[in-house]
């Protein structure tokens, strides 16, 4: 589909200023126009002389935003089927007599439908992409293409489940050019992993040049446990089991001390921050002042529904902002833009998205359309602004991934109807019960 927006507002990202801060990063192009051509972005500037007039589509955005779409960091999305069913409970509780057993009654088939359920919540919320980390890649592989989801699935591989051998063998099927669906190595977590399995995931690591991604730090008993243990933090452990040789990806990192920190950023490993999960789940706030003055790469995740429970980017970058201000007691701790940037620019490389982070020529089309004639958007002072202190789902208008428009107004084009999803997903959650 070959589509032109026009009379729009857009938000552009300056790449160069993007590696220093988000202050000043953007820009907005207002009565602007941006094309696409298949899957991606073919112009983006001022009215041009000629149009053409070979368009399936010529949209009206009547001053409205256009902006990259959100990247949600880290999720479990088939966890939909757990929604508000396993709340209010200690941590330990909460993992080891629901989540654990439940997941275990999951087939393939269940996984795609809850994944399904959860893409339509990301589009109506203007997620374009997301990292998954789950049970079954092949049903979330089929699921996120029908869907029209770009997904970065990684391993999880752990004592119970997922064996280095089987992640290889996913490694190599699902990075097909072309496709939504990419995966990357990973593990669990350090505390769930024997020495032997981060071994045999650290020699992948090495005979494919790849990063590994993982759960890591995310509560302070997970920390003090790896210490007695080893004598070291998990960060530590991994990095010298050569788990960090090409890099990586962290999710939580709510507990990191100084050293972990410069490991960090010696190793390039990205951190993907999920204040909602970590808030839930009383595992604590996130030193996410720290990582920017350590110059690390940061995303902002969910973690999956039952954590936290919605799957809501504007949520997020809010208690992001939030927090750190309350953390570093200091209101000027975190510029709301430096939070944007995290959501859509900084939080598309530290998943690998490098082609989705911004609206420019030959970028994926994986952007969404922000009504500013609302109230909560209104007076437009700071676009930046708007969107992480007032903004919300709400003002989704439209939301579009590789050039396919996946929802709009209300309406979702994502190859089920809404009530296929709904009843399959009631099933699931029913029969996990028991
Ligand atoms: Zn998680």
């Amino acid at each position: 589909m070959n589509i032109r927006f026009f009379n729009a507002r857009i938000l552009l990202i300056d790449g160069e200023k993007a590696k220093v801060s988000g202050k000043g990063a953007f820009s907005a192009l207002e009565n602007g126009e941006l094309h696409v051509k298949g899957e991606r972005i073919s112009y983006v500037g001022e009215k041009p002389e000629k149009t053409g007039s070979s368009w399936d589509r010529e949209i009206d955005a009547k001053g409205n935003l256009l902006m990259p779409g959100f990247k949600n960091g880290h999720t479990h999305s088939a966890m939909t089927f757990l929604r508000s069913d396993a709340d209010d409970l200690k941590l330990q509780d909460w993992l080891n007599n629901i989540c654990f057993p439940r997941e275990a009654r999951l087939s393939a088939e269940d996984i795609y439908y809850c994944t399904l359920l959860a893409c339509m919540e990301y589009f109506s919320g203007g997620i374009t992409g997301i990292c998954e980390m789950y049970l079954t890649p092949d049903s979330i592989a089929r699921a996120v293409e029908e869907a029209g989801m770009r997904c970065v699935q990684c391993g999880g591989v752990n004592n119970f489940s997922q064996s280095p051998e089987q992640m290889e063998e996913w490694f190599n099927r699902h990075n097909k050019p072309g496709s939504l669906n990419e995966f990357r190595l990973g593990i669990h977590a350090e505390y769930t992993c024997s020495e032997e399995l981060i071994k045999k995931v650290a020699d992948l690591a090495e005979k494919y040049h790849a990063p590994v991604y993982c759960h890591n730090s995310e509560t302070a008993k997970e920390v003090e446990d790896c210490r007695k243990r080893t004598g070291l933090t998990p960060t530590e452990t991994l990095e010298k089991a050569g788990i960090f040789q090409y890099g990586g990806t962290c999710f939580h990192c709510v507990h990191m001390t100084e050293h972990d920190l410069e490991i960090c950023r010696e190793r390039d490993i990205r951190v993907v921050t999920n204040p909602a999960s970590n808030l839930k789940l009383a595992s604590g706030i996130a030193p996410v002042s720290s990582f920017l003055s350590h110059g690390l790469t940061v995303g902002i995740g969910t973690d999956g529904p039952a954590s936290n429970n919605c799957l809501d980017m504007f949520r997020e970058m809010f208690l992001v902002t939030g927090l750190a201000k309350l953390k570093e007691n200091d209101a000027a701790a975190m510029d709301a833009e430096e939070v944007l940037l995290m959501a859509l620019y900084s939080g598309a490389h530290a998943i690998g998205l490098y082609e989705s982070d911004c609206l420019a020529p030959g970028k994926y089309a994986d952007l969404v359309m922000i009504d500013m004639n609302s109230p909560n958007m209104q007076p437009v002072n700071n676009i930046g602004k708007n969107l992480v202190y007032s903004g919300s789902k709400s003002n989704v208008l439209l939301t579009m991934v590789g050039g396919r428009i996946v929802y709009e107004e209300g309406r979702y084009n994502i190859g089920h109807t809404t009530e296929e999803i709904y009843e399959a997903v009631r099933d699931v959650a029913e029969k996990s019960r028991v």
